[in-house]
This record gives structure tokens, sequence and C-alpha cells, in this order.
């Protein structure tokens, strides 16, 4: 791949207000209009450049749209309140009353839960398919079907989508493909790869500090605008604004995001190449154990690994709970929801993050209940974070380990 999206926001260049290296921070919901012409005018949209209401767009949320939109390679970025918030327009806005969606059945518990329960207010159907098979995808297209979506790399169970792949599919069927690319910043650009419209919740890696919610829409100018259209966007209309405040602050977090994710998938490559040596069940794209690694490795850009997301399976929910809870206590990391902080985050995904999705589902997809999702952190000496983990799995009887050589 030769898109270099960290050259792209290295490139970048800002001279704010007065100077300041950083935008300034816009910190107004409403703008004053000098003539009544322009303000009518910018209701309509012909005015470029005029800020008419925060909710409709900021300097700042522009700014941010602007370093998102160079990370993915498309034309333009709209920034929202939550990874939902973002991913909710662009359902909304593409699919009418009678529409029908051919998703992945890997993703994220929200997503799932608003595709299979929200969505029968609107009268959308969804059918959930294994999207590792192009076969599977296509058997599921109807005459109603309007978005194919998937992640680029799915949550909770790292599954790899052929993003090339789908993307052709998709164009032969001449639908749009959503990819979100929550799990893979930098390392994977769906939207070079033939996505029409990329989504991430900034939430994540790419804000990486865990303190705020926030998501983005990275697509064509049109579709971005149609979202923002004061008589029929859902970006505009449904009210899932970022504030000023934030989107600054995550742009300035974003800067440090290549060095960040390169940090993240090293120790995850060193972790899981470790406990896959000790015998443990671990899933990991970078390990050539796992079902997606050629994928992953063909549509990559190297330098950036394999991602900071690996998961273990300890056979059992109490194993799981005593071993997350054993690690807390050790300082290596929290138990917690979400990804993409400095330190490591684990939970157990059928009990909480991916509890919307029936057990029978999970089973069925391969959702066992002792699987513990880690996002591994930014830690400096990953070998000593390894032997005090796989000293909490021997104090535990968890498994049967080897002795630490
Ligand atoms: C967290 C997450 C979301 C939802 O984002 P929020 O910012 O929490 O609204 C969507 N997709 C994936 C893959 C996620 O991990």
């Amino acid at each position: 791949m030769n898109y270099k999206a960290s050259d792209k926001l290295q490139d970048l260049q800002y001279f704010g207000e007065y100077g300041g290296v950083n935008p300034s921070i816009s910190d107004s919901s409403t703008y004053t209009f000098i003539s009544a012409k322009t303000m009518f005018d910018t209701f309509e949209g012909n005015t470029e450049g005029c800020y008419l209401y925060s909710r409709h767009s900021s300097p700042s949320n522009l700014y941010l749209g602007e370093a998102l939109a160079a990370l993915e390679g498309t034309e333009t970025a709209n920034v929202y309140g939550s990874g939902m918030g973002a991913i909710t327009a662009v359902i909304l806005q593409m699919c009418n009353s009678g529409d029908h969606i051919v998703s992945s059945r890997t993703i994220y518990g929200g997503t799932y839960a608003f595709m299979k329960n929200f969505l029968k207010k609107f009268n959308i159907k969804v059918s959930f398919v294994d999207t590792t098979s192009i076969e599977a995808i296509e058997n599921a297209i109807t005459d109603s079907t309007k978005m194919i979506y998937c992640e680029a790399v799915s949550n909770p169970l790292l599954e790899v989508a052929n993003i090339a792949a789908i993307s052709t599919l998709a164009k032969k069927h001449e639908l749009p493909l959503v990819v979100d690319n929550t799990f893979s910043p930098l390392s994977v650009a769906p939207g070079k790869l033939g996505a029409d419209v990329v989504i991430h919740s900034l939430t994540k890696f790419i804000n990486g500090t865990s303190d705020c919610v926030a998501g983005v829409v990275c697509g064509t100018t049109d579709f971005c605008l149609s979202l923002k259209d004061v008589n029929s966007g859902a970006g505009m209309l449904l009210g899932s604004t970022l504030d000023s405040l934030r989107a600054s602050s995550i742009l300035k977090n974003m800067r440090t995001l290549h060095i960040r994710m390169k940090k993240h998938s090293e120790n995850a490559l060193y972790l899981a190449e470790k406990f896959e040596q000790d015998g443990l069940k671990v899933s990991y794209p970078g390990l050539a154990s796992h079902p997606g690694h050629q994928t992953m490795k063909t549509q990559m850009n190297s330098e950036y690994g394999y991602g900071g997301l690996l998961t273990l399976n300890v056979g059992s929910l109490e194993n799981a709970n005593a071993l997350m809870e054993l690690m807390q206590e050790k300082n290596l990391g929290y138990l917690a929801v979400s990804l993409g902080f400095y330190k490591t985050l684990f939970s157990a995904p059928g009990t909480s993050t991916s509890s919307e999705i029936p057990l029978e589902e999970q089973i069925a997809m391969g959702l066992s209940e002792g699987l513990i999702r880690f996002s591994i952190g930014l830690d400096n000496d990953i070998e000593r974070t390894y032997k005090t983990m796989k000293g909490c799995m021997e104090q535990l009887h968890i498994l049967n380990l080897k002795p630490v050589s």
C-alpha cells in the first residue's frame, strides 16, 4: 500500500488566528452575518467558508475533519459526538423504510443492537453474514439492499475483512461499502482499498487518552454534505454534534497516533507470540495461525503492524473473571471496556461489549464465554508485562504452563 497517511497528517500546516501553531479553538455556537442575504444563502448551503450554527459545522470540527480525511485519504470527513453518532447517521442517511442492509455478523455490540433492534422502527431489514465469505455476502444481496457494512478488523473476534474483494462485489451490485476502521487506524486504509465510507469511533486509538467519546465519517464531499443538509441530513437533524473543545483536543492527540500504533502493535505481537508458544489459545492477526493473517498482510500498511488488540480464550467465564481481577490487582491494566489507552484494558466481550448479541449467535460466530479481549498498552518493558501476566495465569492454575524460562 502506497498511501502514507502519517505523512499526510504531518504535512498539514496550521497558522492559528494569532499565528499559533495550533488552530484557535472556536468557542461559539452561533455566528454573525454582516449581510442578511449571506445568512439566507448559508442556510441554502450556497456559501463556502461561512459558519451558521455549530451543530452544522464549526472551525474546530472542520480542522479535525480535515485531519481525519487525510488519515483515510477521502475527499472530506464529518466529525460526530460519538462513534455510534457517526454510524447511525450514515445508516439512516443511506437507507429508507423498506430497505435492506447486508452486514458482517461480527461487529461492535452497539452497532449490532442498532441494526437488529432499532432499525425495526424504520422497517429496515438487516442480514448478518460471515463477511469473510464473498459468496455469503453476494447470496444475501436482494433488490432492496442499499449498503454493505463491515469492520476492517472486527470487534471482538478480530476477523479481517478482505476490503478490496468486498468492494469489487459492492461495485458489481452498485452498492456503497461502509467500513468501520476503529480497530485499525493507519494500519488499514479502507478508503484506499475501495470502501466508499470509512467510520471511526475516535474514542479509541485515534484520541488514545480515554477521556472522551467522538466519531467520524470519512467519505466524498457529496455524501458528507448530504449528512449536513439542513433539510434532510441525518447528521444535522439527529444532532450528534461534537463539541469544539473536544475536537481541538482530539486533533492534538492524533499527532502521535503513528508512534502509538507502532508501539501498541509491537507489544501485542510480542505477547501474542509468547502466549502462542506457551500453548494458550490466542487470536491475533499478526500470527500465522490467525485465519485473517494473509488478508491482513496483503492489505495492511506494514509499518504500523497488526494492531493493538488480541484475544485469549481461557476456557470459562470463571477463569476469565478471575484472571482479569488478578491482572488488575497486579497493575497490568484495567478491567474496563474500550481500547486504545496507554494502559492495557481487558474485558470479557460475551458479558460486556457484545452482550447485546444473543447467546446462540455468540456461539455461532465463535464468541465463547472464556474469551478475554485485550487492548494492549504502550508498556515500555513488555517482557516484564509478559512475565507478570504469565505469573497470574500460573497462580490461578488456569493453564498448564511451562515455567518462565
Ligand atoms: C467503540 C466502538 C464503536 C462505538 O463508538 P462510540 O464512540 O463508543 O460511540 C463502534 N465501532 C467499534 C468497532 C467500536 O469499538
